[in-house]
């Protein structure tokens, strides 16, 4: 049996040191278009690659993707990140976990990860093409032509692992087999706010911040980061995901919505800052700080609520109080464009998931043909999860079934 493997990134190492070890003798070829193979993979996680996220629950990690959870919750159930943790020390690598539940290679370096790709696929016999571009797939009887660099090559199995394309047009070459392309926009990014005085806050975060865009059911929660363009860190990297399409049809361009306390409503701040009143009738203002923010964040919400920090508690009137209140818990930023996050950002779109059948990888439309990792229409917020759909989808189509 001869397998094709398009792409040799993540996905396409995974998918043919697996296929090589469930079929030792069939011909296993990699075809990469450019001189560099697993690319992205040594650039991962800032150098240190983020294998996977050690979150137990199958159900609570496949929330993590705005676009596919429900088959990737069915496909855990057969590999998930227990299985690439032990997948990756069944090969001498040990994977560790970061409190925030990252996961990297015990080496801390990507490179741990590159050398045992290449090293597993080598000692197996894996082909490995470099500077060999597909160019189109043709179904033929049973089995399908592959045209590279000018040739056309026959196999009885092929695996498409060619990774996101920001643009529509690099999908051409599979939209003619029939498959409903979801047009690709960008997901994981950072909100552009210019010309804003938070901005010289720069490097001061909030551990559990809600934000939210405005006049959409979309908000998260988690740490917010001020940098010196606008708003960065976990929350609003996770409502980039799930807002990917949506902040992509108003050209990111809209209204962001900031609880600097997280899920407090306005009557839980009110009574935060009326039992601060009550407790400290003379202390001024910038001396006690609700929620312990940062210092230099209380002074810009007192400045933003147009209230002196020298002011006493006892002095603030109702109307204040309710200024005040609503600044911390419904703060509001206009946000006008984006900013990429260098650590790790993917495409939202790809393979429409109705094209696949997901107990094999392969395509509903030609016989033989299996797809894997960032090509689908499949991807996850930051923390590890882009790297485990491209394990999980590569694993199964290895079977080949
Ligand atoms: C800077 C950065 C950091 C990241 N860090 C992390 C992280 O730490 N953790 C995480 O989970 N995710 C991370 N990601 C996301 C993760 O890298 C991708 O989701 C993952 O690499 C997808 O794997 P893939 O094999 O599907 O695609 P890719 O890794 O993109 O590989 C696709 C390969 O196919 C080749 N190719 C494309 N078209 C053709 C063709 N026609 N013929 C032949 N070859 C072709 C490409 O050249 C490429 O080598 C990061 C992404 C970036 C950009």
């Amino acid at each position: 049996m001869k397998t094709a493997i398009i792409g040799g990134g993540a996905s396409g190492f995974f998918a043919a040191i697996n296929t090589k070890e469930n079929f030792p003798n069939s011909e296993v070829s990699i075809f990469e278009k450019s001189s560099k193979l697993l690319s992205k993979v040594l650039v991962s996680g800032g150098g240190r690659c983020n294998v996977t996220n050690s979150e137990n629950s199958i159900s609570n990690f496949s929330k993590s993707y705005p676009r596919g959870e429900n088959h990737l919750k069915k496909l855990f159930g057969r590999f998930n990140n227990q299985n690439t943790i032990e997948w990756f020390e069944n090969r001498g690598v040990e994977i560790v976990a970061e409190e925030d539940g990252r996961m990297f290679p015990k080496s801390n370096t990507s490179q741990t990860i590159y050398d045992l790709f290449i090293s597993e696929s080598k000692n197996l016999g894996v082909r490995v093409n470099l500077k060999s571009s597909v160019t189109s797939l043709i179904q033929e009887g049973e089995k399908i032509s592959v045209q590279v660099n000018g040739q056309k090559l026959l196999f009885d199995k092929v695996i498409v692992c060619t990774g996101g394309s920001p643009k529509l047009e690099g999908f051409d070459w599979l939209k003619i087999l029939d498959h409903k392309i979801e047009s690709p926009v960008p997901s994981l990014f950072t909100f552009n706010i210019p010309n804003e005085k938070i901005t010289q806050l720069m490097g001061l975060s909030v551990p559990s911040a809600l934000v939210s865009i405005e006049g959409t059911k979309l908000r998260s929660t988690g740490p917010l980061l001020i940098t010196h363009w606008g708003f960065s860190g976990p929350a609003v990297l996770k409502l980039s995901s799930f807002g990917a399409r949506n902040l992509s049809d108003k050209n990111y361009n809209f209204r962001m919505g900031i609880s600097w306390c997280g899920e407090n409503n306005f009557e839980k701040v009110k009574e935060e800052i009326q039992s601060i009143i009550n407790t400290n009738q003379k202390k001024k203002l910038f001396k006690i700080r609700p929620y312990n923010f940062p210092k230099r964040l209380w002074s810009y919400l007192l400045e933003r609520s147009d209230l002196s920090a020298e002011k006493p508690y006892s002095e603030l009137g109702t109307k204040q109080l309710n200024k005040l209140v609503q600044i911390i818990c419904n703060d509001s930023y206009v946000v006008s464009g984006k900013t990429t996050y260098k650590e790790e950002f993917v495409t939202c779109g790809g393979i429409n998931l109705e094209s696949i059948n997901f107990k094999t990888m392969e395509s509903k439309h030609i016989k033989n043909l299996y797809f894997a990792g960032e090509i689908l229409d499949i991807d996850g917020i930051t923390g590890g999860f882009n790297f485990q759909s491209a394990w999980t989808t590569a694993f199964i189509a290895s079977k080949l079934n």
